[in-house]
């Protein structure tokens, strides 16, 4: 015998189907963003377990990274493309905190991970985050934070100017770009810290670099980074 609320959940679900992000079959009730069956199937790169993964090695001679992983594998045409999509150009903001909430959650049992004091997003361009209304990877340091038990702060890199796009340009060129792009804000927050920069997708890791070049130029900083998907370059 249904309860009265179930019903209306089910009649509900008729008008406004509640559909995994990233296969887009129906969600049972009380389920949120990922099925069962994405929940187990989705490629998780388990990065989080290893100091040398294939995400930390992308930066080695680049710059100093503590620890690095990123949580799904990305394959074009795939589920997690279906998931980053819905996040970015679905406004479905509660994607990456839910993502965020349940990576933190890992990265707190993982001895690289579970002493890091701060959350720090790589920022969209304001005239990109206009067009968007959000910045994605605000949404999976705000899960991060959560489950980390930790502050994240929104505001702690700025982007300077904007960039054209990056496609055609030389690793060098990009580079130089992207160094060029950012900036601290108030850095006397980050001092000291054991700072976790994430992102959406790592490539070729050219934004984290920047990013993270000027991280760690300040004292004391330890740098770690996270990204929901890592991409073949
Ligand atoms: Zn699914």
């Amino acid at each position: 015998m249904k309860t009265p609320l179930r019903f209306l959940e089910e009649m509900v679900g008729l008008f406004y189907p509640n559909l995994c992000c990233a296969c887009g079959k129906n969600l049972l009730i009380r389920q949120q963003v990922l099925c069962i069956d994405c929940q187990y199937r989705l490629p998780k790169t388990q990065f989080h377990l290893q100091a040398d993964n294939p995400f930390a090695e992308r930066f080695w001679g680049r710059l100093p990274v503590h620890a690095g992983a990123a949580m799904y594998f990305f394959t074009k045409g795939g589920r997690v493309q279906q998931l980053l999509h819905a996040l970015k150009y679905g406004g479905q903001k509660e994607v990456g905190r839910y993502l965020g909430k349940t990576y933190g959650l890992e990265l707190k049992q993982s001895p690289l991970f579970c002493d890091v004091e701060l959350v720090a997003p790589v920022p969209l361009h304001p005239r990109k985050k206009r067009q968007r209304g959000f910045n994605q990877s605000d949404c999976f340091a705000e899960g991060l934070s959560e489950s980390l038990g930790v502050p994240w702060l929104p505001d702690a890199l700025a982007r300077r100017a904007f960039t054209a796009t990056q496609t055609r340009k030389s690793r060098m060129q990009r580079l130089a770009n992207v160094g060029e792009a950012f900036a601290l804000h108030r850095p006397e927050r980050l001092e000291g810290k054991h700072i976790l920069l994430v992102d959406d997708v790592m490539t070729t890791g050219a934004t984290l670099e920047a990013c993270g070049l000027l991280l760690t130029e300040l004292p004391g900083v330890r740098l770690s980074m996270a990204t929901i998907a890592i991409a073949e370059i």
